[in-house]
């Protein structure tokens, strides 16, 4: 059976309270050998979560990074650093981030530049506002995204890269896209990313509002190589739930 990636972004959602009973049942899953799980982990639970849980199947990353290496930069966390409490794998332009925090795709190709030379994977979200998606541009802004993001990186280093097709109208919204969105949205990110590197399979993962619901359907679309889920993967029940869709 085909690999699945299931990861989870908590944003800025959790406390030491639910963290504490997530790691403790999440621990008690039952074997899931086609599934590596991944869990965003805000920075200051970051170290804790990477010594708690069991790292075989599951990689613990950060939700951002510094564009810069090193240096005077107050409040910002570096690859480097990273790198040094085990974290396994970072996103990089989340919507929230490209949105809120005006994180801009040449900002985002640093960050993807940093976490490689320090053999972090980058998770690299990308995705269409409403207005682009009532537009019909969303393959356009995928391609732009994509090629900005990823420009100058040796295609070799970039083998190790993640993607998540996440439309922004999607995101915390209870909100899909059809199927068929979503197949012709990861398919096309897949010949993108293929005609900028060539021939290095890139997992692709979809999303936005994926719940235990609606998984099945989407984990069962044959180009989607997995799931990003926020407000899903802060109930430990909800979280292993998807995981058993691929099951099905
Ligand atoms: C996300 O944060 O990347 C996300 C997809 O959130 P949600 O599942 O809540 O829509």
């Amino acid at each position: 059976m085909k690999k699945k990636y299931i990861f989870g972004n908590w944003k800025m959602s959790v406390d030491s309270a639910l963290i504490h009973g997530f790691v403790a049942k999440f621990a008690q899953r039952r074997d899931l050998p086609n599934i590596e799980f991944g869990l965003a982990v805000p920075f200051v639970y970051l170290d804790n979560v990477v010594c708690s849980i069991d790292s075989s199947n599951c990689l613990i990353g950060a939700q951002n990074v510094c564009e810069y290496q090193k240096g005077a930069y107050t409040g910002e966390i570096s690859a480097e650093m990273l790198a040094d409490i085990g974290a396994k794998f970072c996103l990089v332009g989340h919507s929230e981030r490209r949105h809120i925090f005006n994180e801009s795709n040449l900002s985002i190709n640093h960050k993807i530049i940093n976490l490689l030379d320090k053999d972090i994977i980058p998770l690299l979200c990308i995705g269409e506002t409403l207005q682009e998606y009532e537009q019909c541009t969303t393959k356009a802004v995928l391609a732009k995204q994509l090629e900005e993001c990823l420009q100058g990186i040796d295609a070799d280093k970039l083998k190790r890269l993640m993607v998540a097709y996440e439309p922004v109208w999607a995101i915390g919204t209870g909100k899909t896209a059809t199927t068929k969105e979503i197949a012709d949205c990861v398919d096309f990110t897949k010949d993108t990313l293929h005609s900028i590197l060539g021939d290095v399979q890139i997992p692709v993962l979809y999303g936005g509002s994926v719940n235990d619901k609606n998984a099945g359907e989407i984990l069962s679309i044959d180009v989607v190589d997995g799931a990003l889920i926020g407000g899903a993967s802060l109930d430990v029940d909800k979280f292993l739930a998807i995981a058993d869709k691929v099951l099905d």
